[in-house]
């Protein structure tokens, strides 16, 4: 069985089924709890981007992830 442990919260993830209890994400495994909490904190970012662009979108996620890594909690603006 495979094990996984999330890498911002590192609470371990017991049933990984991808895209269920685990997200992959800029190369990261993350649970679902942080995943919620990444869409919630892009969300306001995301809604003032006009127009839409996937490339800056791709970087936000990835430097969203990357930070919350290194801080091992999310950032609230
Ligand atoms: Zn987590």
């Amino acid at each position: 069985m495979k094990s996984l442990k999330c890498d911002v919260c590192h609470k371990d993830i017991t049933t990984a089924i991808n895209q269920r209890s685990y997200f992959h994400v800029a190369n990261r495994d993350i649970c679902e709890a942080c995943n919620d909490q990444l869409q919630f904190t892009l969300k306001p970012v995301v809604r003032t981007k006009q127009p839409f662009n996937y490339e800056w979108y791709e970087r936000l996620i990835r430097d969203s992830v990357e930070k919350a890594i290194s801080r091992s909690k999310w950032e609230t603006r």
